[in-house]
């Protein structure tokens, strides 16, 4: 995976007074390289790929390009909960390298898990839209705002067994017609995978032939694909 992603000439301008800086650790670093060296040394040699069961279809592709610990964790708590939404470039590189690489990169549209209204406000961006944003700038695919959510749910962690099955049901909705489209959902973090499994429920309701996956970071980082 090349850790360079490209840089605009405006931004190359902006990088004599405001470097750039490695995505984990936060050294400085050479215009367009994601990673201090003993930060790359580090990394996962590939993204984690599983399969997340869908009742009565082929279960779901999905990629996430880092685990959900560590180092990595921290970068992905500063771009959701501390505002470096900045962040959103350079995660959404390495997550289209990924989406390019392992999910053949074959997508007429891409579209995000959306955060509920109350949460959007609160957090005043929505990570995970712009996360897509940047992915379909670099694999040139259209971004559609196509899913909603529309019921207020717990984290599923937070519940019991009985409780979980039942809490994201029909928590989304899709309200666009996706009829005949590969779609590439896009999330932050992947954990069971139950959020990924309604939203793709809804975009095949909607139309969609194919749906894959690409995550940020999960818990379950195995990188043995
Ligand atoms: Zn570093």
């Amino acid at each position: 995976m090349s850790q360079r992603y490209p840089l605009s000439w405006s931004r190359r301008l902006a990088c004599l007074f405001f470097p750039e800086r490695c995505l984990l650790c936060g050294r400085v670093v050479h215009p367009g390289v994601l990673f201090c060296a003993a930060c790359e040394e580090a990394l996962p040699p590939r993204p984690a790929l599983r399969r997340i069961g869908m009742p009565g279809r082929e279960p779901l592709p999905t990629a996430a390009v880092m685990p959900y610990r560590g180092r990595w964790r921290r970068c992905l708590l500063r771009y959701k909960f501390q505002g470096c939404r900045s962040l959103a470039r350079q995660l959404g590189w390495l997550m289209a390298q990924a989406g390019a690489d392992l999910l053949g990169g074959e997508f007429d549209a891409a579209v995000y898990v959306p955060l509920g209204k109350k949460r959007r406000r609160e957090r005043e961006y929505d990570q995970s839209q712009l996360l897509a944003r940047n992915i379909g700038l670099f694999l040139g695919v259209p971004v559609l705002d196509a899913l909603e959510k529309v019921k207020d749910t717990k984290t599923q962690h937070e519940l019991g067994r009985a409780e979980r099955l039942h809490n994201l049901d029909q928590a989304f909705r899709c309200s666009m017609d996706l009829t005949g489209r590969r779609v590439l959902l896009v999330d932050d973090i992947v954990t069971t995978g139950a959020t990924l499994r309604e939203c793709a429920k809804e975009l095949y309701r909607a139309g969609a032939i194919e749906v894959c996956c690409l995550c940020t970071a999960t818990a379950r980082f195995a990188a043995k694909p």
